[in-house]
């Protein structure tokens, strides 16, 4: 066996576990192999019970009473109180009847679960056990790995497959010239005798990942700087008489963001340019000037926004604003007409296309695509980038658009040959938004400020988490509270929005809120994404403890669009003191310092989790592990100094590959 064969070699893994697998991923004993374990059961340092924090725990304790009973549709449920000298503490199994049975009150065991606070106190769920003097008798036995799940295939099932592979494991060869160790690293993930040796050991395969994609990145940059483009030049005469047009001057931050597309445009090397300012910034108009350069200078532009709500509004928007200067085309899944629409596209008779992924269609031809613009880059993929600049016939200059800051480290490292625009300025004359955690005891006396807003014919937000009741939580369900709303102001009009609606019904909605026909909008997070209805100035975001910082903070950069001062309310779902996230949330309103806070609060991997997952596809490294990139950057220097051949690691290139898919442009 080696680390090609198919998952089928392993004892055990029959036709039906291998589909399984093969679903989720893993064909080969390298894929199985890197089938790290999320976590381990930690019998060496078992904790007192009144020490006890939420999460991983394990004890050491007798049990005191225990007992099983029936529950509603043959659910069983086992609860046991577990002691030790320092105290008790409940433990709960759902379906593990012999539980009682097994589980003798004169013995001692190690106990390892979870603690989560539910139903009113802390209680161990479905904790495993261990004879106290089993584990002392056999250290390997201390530290147990838990594996992810995959389908059906539990933990205890990887641990028996992995258990198999141990020879081959231990004879793995290096990945990695001048990297020796992988085989001790393996082993010391799968079935460590300490808790150290399992960080080494990951941090070793954490290193070999970041290896990959630090040399593809590198690779790439090499092949983009080969890449030919048509560029396209401006007339700054006819772009200075565009600006006196506008209703406003440009932010500072525009002037100097438009300036940096408009050197990169006039190379010959496609441009690669990310665009990130926060929420409110007027990042959509540098996109639109840019398009407008393009446009003069005979190319076509296209605009792809990730939902038709935003889509539709940047092409009325811009129509306004441009409409006398290029021809702009919306295309959406709802577009009518949209043949006809394509053939002017095709025709090159349309100079901006503004649309959602029914841009990337197959048959969505463009004459002379020369720069591609993508609004909210972080919510789609690579391989929907990658279509939109395969509709040009030569790679098209790229601009992308976020409000989520991208640390500097990450931008260098990795995506090399990206350049970095910033908008750090907001536009004159907007008001800070009023921003106050509410009590949900207290949502009347909000009602009571928010009321002679809407006396102003001013709009309103009201965000919450559900569209329906579905008995499953207490959280408040948009169509609950539209119905409750409209009791409360029988004199306003109440309406709702959300995701399950079909397209042309948000439109209908959306349009209706643009234009003040709906004083009241609740709705889900559809808004989120860059809806502009400078008119709205209440935010009230119901249950906001449910949410994520930088959620939270561009659901209220929906409101303070406009000159009126503007307001956000965020309900608290408890009475309880509120969270430091929602305190920061309401002292702040400053993009960049709340992803500081964010980041602090979460920890890298769970906000860079989505681009990672998205873009880079890491599985074990984080990028913001700054050590670990260092240490494989240097790697990579070795690697390319000594002029190693990698056609000759084969599994090293596959891997290479995979990332340069990854990380390319085209
Ligand atoms: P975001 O960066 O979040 O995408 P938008 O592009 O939607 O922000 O812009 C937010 C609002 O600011 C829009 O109403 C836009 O017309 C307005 N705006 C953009 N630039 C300026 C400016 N320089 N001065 C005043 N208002 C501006
Ligand atoms: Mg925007």
């Amino acid at each position: 066996m080696n680390l090609a064969s198919p998952i089928e070699d392993v004892k055990g893994i029959g036709p039906k576990t291998s589909e399984i697998l093969n679903h989720a991923g893993i064909f080969t004993l390298r894929d199985l192999i890197y089938h790290l374990p999320r976590d381990y059961q930690n019998f060496q340092q078992a904790e007192s019970i009144k020490d006890l924090k939420p999460g991983q725990v394990t004890i050491k304790a007798r049990v005191d009473s225990i007992t099983t009973s029936r529950r509603r549709r043959g659910l069983t449920l086992t609860e046991a109180t577990l002691r030790d000298q320092t105290g008790a503490v409940r433990a709960i199994w759902f379906n593990q009847p012999y539980r009682a049975k097994q589980l003798a009150t004169d013995k001692e065991y190690y106990f390892s679960g979870k603690l989560e606070f539910s139903y009113g106190r802390y209680q161990l769920m479905n904790p495993s056990a261990e004879l106290g003097k089993d584990i002392e008798a056999d250290p390997s036995r201390s530290l147990q790995s838990i594996y992810p799940a995959r389908g059906t295939i539990k933990s205890h099932d990887f641990v028996k497959y992995i258990k198999t592979l141990e020879n081959t494991i231990a004879l793995t060869p290096d990945l990695i010239p001048d990297f020796p160790g992988r085989a001790d690293a393996l082993m010391d993930v799968h079935f460590p005798e300490t808790v150290e040796q399992a960080k080494q050991g990951r941090a070793y395969l954490a290193t070999e990942e970041l290896f990959s994609l630090l040399l593809a990145s590198k690779l790439n940059r090499e092949e983009n700087k080969r890449m030919r483009t048509a560029p396209i030049k401006h007339d700054l005469e006819q772009f200075k008489a565009m600006l006196k047009k506008l209703p406003f001057p440009l932010t500072g931050a525009q002037k100097r963001a438009i300036w940096e597309i408009m050197q990169d445009m006039e190379r010959e090397i496609p441009m690669n340019r990310l665009l990130q300012g926060d929420v409110g910034s007027g990042k959509t108009m540098v996109a639109a000037l840019s398009a407008f350069i393009a446009a003069k200078a005979g190319f076509q532009a296209a605009l792809m926004a990730p939902t038709e709500v935003l889509a539709t509004q940047h092409a009325e928007g811009l129509s306004e604003l441009f409409g006398n200067e290029m021809k702009i085309a919306l295309l959406t899944g709802s577009t009518k007409h949209k043949n006809e629409l394509k053939k002017h596209i095709a025709a090159g008779e349309v100079d901006l296309v503004v649309g959602t992924h029914a841009l990337i269609t197959d048959d969505t031809v463009f004459k002379n695509l020369g720069l591609a613009i993508i609004d909210e880059q972080h919510r789609f993929g690579v391989a929907q980038r990658q279509k939109l600049l395969a509709k040009a016939h030569t790679l098209p200059h790229l601009l992308s658009m976020t409000a989520t800051p991208i640390p500097r480290s990450l931008q260098l490292t990795i995506f090399g040959d990206l350049s970095v625009s910033v908008l750090d300025e907001l536009p004159a004359g907007r008001q800070a938004i009023t921003t106050k955690i509410v009590s949900p005891n207290s949502t009347k006396q909000m009602w009571d400020a928010i009321e002679p807003e809407l006396q102003n014919h001013h709009q309103v937000y009201y965000i919450c988490k559900k569209i329906d009741d579905d008995g499953k939580s207490e959280l408040a369900s948009v169509k609950r509270e539209c119905q409750h709303l409209a009791k409360l102001f029988p004199n306003y009009h109440v309406d709702l929005l959300h995701g399950k609606m079909k397209a042309a019904e948000k439109d209908e909605i959306m349009k209706r809120f643009a234009a003040g026909q709906i004083d009241i909008l609740v709705s889900t997070t559809v808004v989120e994404v860059g809806v502009n209805v400078p008119n709205a100035t209440v935010m009230v975001i119901k249950d906001a403890d449910q949410y994520g910082l930088s959620q939270l903070h561009q659901l209220r950069g929906r409101v303070g669009r406009g000159q009126d001062a503007s307001y956000c309310y965020l309900v608290n779902s408890s009475s309880e003191a509120p969270s430091r996230r929602l305190r920061e949330i309401e002292r702040s309103q400053d993009g960049f310092h709340l992803a500081e806070v964010d980041l602090k609060l979460r920890g890298p991997g769970e906000i860079y989790g989505a681009l990672q997952h998205g873009a880079l596809d890491l599985r074990i490294a984080s990028v913001t592990d700054t050590k670990l990139v260092h240490q494989a950057s240097k790697l990579v220097d070795n690697f390319l100094k000594k002029g190693y051949d990698l056609l000759e690691y084969k599994e090293l290139a596959a891997s290479v590959r995979k990332y340069q898919r990854l990380t390319t442009l085209n």
